[in-house]
């Protein structure tokens, strides 16, 4: 038996802390061996005024355990309120969040019986760092960020997750034809990373196809490892496709604390009345058993639930004619599963955790872009421009003006597109213009001489937004080229 592993439970709001009980009593009957330290979150912490929704001294608790099972929160409405899970995946930089989605057919109905597919979608990067601005009357931009560090904890997690669970392939999806220094470092990196995993398959597909052969064929899939937003899209695709999204459980992975819970919310409209399906929860729960290395009690909990979906106890979430036996209060399909703890499903694939290498922490190895030497080459101006006709001609040929001191106009973009020198007429052109200046004559500037260039166009009028670096690292350029430079 493995030793008794401190956790920490958080039984949440409407039907969570009835599915909780149910889950701890299954966790408990399986000889789990868990200290359960408790913490309050939700709607009741919120009502105190407290805004984070998590009670005084709770982070200590988390982080003193490391693990964290959660029960759905009822979010208030109204603004001032924040969500706890971004507090959480924020606060304990949980990177990875993990998503199974298996089929359960015929006992669950779904066109594709042979899903059986975990995504691995990174948590913390990309556009959620939320930093949005309006620069001018038109334009609105989104920073989308990529860290190499973050990628590449992710990347790994996803494939010392294919090791852990015996899967065979890791693909990664991106949209590196078009995002070629963002989605491209992940792309590279997903490949360095899988030169390490010998034994593993791998594979990329660019996100757009990718997420449609999910759709069409999902059972193509085993591991796949995606930057945030498409992490967000395709796992809700993913777990639609199987009808079981009230099935689903899901984990948050960071260095120290990880988090694990049903996918579903907190379902108010069924709360208090006994009627709720724990399962989400309860396959969250077994996640966690196997992130802490209780894996007789993960596969234990895991064969006998396979078994009572298909002895047809079902909670009234997923009855159907032709496969239930027998309508189950939430307490009932809890004492079903306790019953059979020790039997394995007949017709659907049992689970084995039984050979279920340790989790490896997971730690940053590549270290190619540590010492490049990085050179200041130039800068994009970005301006404020919409007079008369918004004539390329005339905004290239009055900030040439402001040429000199080693820097020269290039080329001027709107929305990406290259409309000077020698634009189209027919591109649209929007108030917001990206003017890049190259070192002239000089191999290299300095920030001074980028700051002269500043003070000359504020001098020559021009509305200066923002101002992006041009950069080499090794002489590569660290920067985008315009379409159609
Ligand atoms: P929901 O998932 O709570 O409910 C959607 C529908 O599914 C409802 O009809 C509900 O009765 C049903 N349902 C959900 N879980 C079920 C279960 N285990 N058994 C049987 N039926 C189940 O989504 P919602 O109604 O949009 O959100 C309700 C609250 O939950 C909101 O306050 C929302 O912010 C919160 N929420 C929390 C989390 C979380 O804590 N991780 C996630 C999603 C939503």
């Amino acid at each position: 038996m493995t030793s008794q592993t401190p956790i920490t439970v958080a039984r949440g709001d409407g039907i969570g802390p009835e599915i909780m009980d149910a889950c701890l009593k299954i966790l408990d009957a399986a000889d789990a061996n868990l200290a359960i330290d408790e913490i309050r979150v939700g709607k009741t912490v919120y009502e105190e005024g407290n805004t984070s929704g998590i009670e005084e001294g709770a982070w200590e608790k988390i982080r003193a355990t490391g693990v964290l099972l959660k029960a759905p929160i009822t979010t208030p409405q109204g603004g001032g309120y924040k969500s706890i899970n971004v507090t959480m995946r924020k606060t304990f930089g949980l990177y990875a969040n993990l998503r199974p989605v298996r089929a359960y057919y015929p006992f669950v109905f779904t066109r594709y019986p042979a899903t059986d597919l975990v995504i691995v979608r990174e948590n913390e990067e990309d556009l959620y760092a939320g930093i949005e601005h309006r620069q001018t009357q038109e334009v609105y931009q989104a920073l989308k960020l990529i860290s190499r560090p973050g990628s590449e904890r992710v990347i790994r997690y996803a494939f010392e997750y294919a090791k852990r669970n015996e899967r065979k392939k890791v693909t990664c999806f991106t949209k590196d034809n078009i995002m070629k220094l963002t989605d491209g470092t992940f792309h590279r990196l997903f490949d360095k990373v899988a030169e390490e995993y010998p034994d593993i398959e791998h594979d990329h597909w660019i996100i757009d196809i990718g997420a449609a052969k999910v759709a069409t064929t999902p059972e193509a899939f085993d591991v796949i490892v995606m930057p945030n937003l498409y992490g967000d899209v395709v796992s809700d695709i993913a777990a639609q496709l199987t009808g079981s999204v009230g099935l689903a459980g899901s984990a948050n992975i960071g260095q120290t604390v990880a988090m694990f819970e049903a996918v579903h919310g907190s379902a108010p409209d069924i709360a208090g009345r006994g009627i709720a399906n724990p399962s989400g929860l309860l396959l969250g729960a077994i996640m966690m058993l196997v992130h802490i290395s209780h894996t007789e009690a993960a596969e234990q909990v895991h064969n006998a639930w396979l078994r009572t979906l298909e002895d047809g106890i079902h909670t009234g979430d997923i009855h159907n004619q032709t496969y239930s036996t027998h309508w189950a209060s939430t307490d009932e399909l809890a004492d079903a599963i306790i019953e059979r703890l020790g039997e394995v499903p007949q017709t659907l694939k049992p689970v084995s955790y039984a050979d279920t290498v340790d989790q490896q922490p997971i730690s940053s190895a590549i270290d190619e872009a540590i010492h490049t030497v990085k050179q200041l080459v130039g800068v994009d101006l970005f301006i404020d421009w919409s007079e008369g006709e918004r004539d390329p001609d005339a905004i290239g040929g009055r900030l040439s003006q402001i040429n000199g001191d080693g820097l020269k106009l290039k080329m001027i973009t709107n929305r990406g597109v290259k409309v000077w020198p020698g634009g189209q007429p027919e591109t649209f052109r929007t108030d917001h213009w990206r003017c890049r200046f190259v070192a002239d004559g000089v191999d290299t500037i300095t920030q001074g001489q980028v700051i002269n260039l500043l003070t000359r166009a504020d001098a020559a009028g021009w509305d200066c937004i923002k101002t992006e670096n041009l950069y080499t690292f090794d002489g590569e350029a660290g920067y985008s080229l315009g379409q159609g430079e």
